[in-house]
């Protein structure tokens, strides 16, 4: 089990819903990821996103490249994980909200 849910402060006034959450939420960061898949070598990013339907990596939307929404725009593949360190999020580029895993138990 454990898909994703929209976040409970996903932005939006009434709650957001995102009907991708059967991704799996607990695929890992791929071993070794230091850089955009898409980014010229060198170029600088903010933040990198693995994309949870192939494992694509991309730059956020705050880096210069913007992969990330690239590969969703291009690829039709919805979620994309932060991969930095401490943070369990991803976003919905189709939804447009942020995900967090979900573990059962608690759904309201
Ligand atoms: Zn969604
Ligand atoms: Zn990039
Ligand atoms: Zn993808």
């Amino acid at each position: 089990m454990g898909g994703w849910k929209a976040a409970p402060d996903a932005g939006l006034p009434g709650g957001g819903r995102c009907t991708h959450g059967d991704a799996d939420a607990h695929l890992p960061p791929r071993e070794g990821v230091a850089a955009c898949d898409d980014c010229p070598e060198g170029a600088r990013w903010v933040n990198l996103l693995r994309c949870l339907t192939c494992g694509h990596t991309g730059c956020c939307d705050s880096s210069p490249g913007k992969h990330a929404y690239a590969h969703a725009e291009t690829g039709g593949h919805p979620l994309a994980r932060s991969l930095r360190s401490g943070d369990t999020w991803a976003w919905c580029y189709e939804d447009q909200l942020f995900v967090v895993p979900d573990d059962g138990g608690h759904d309201d």
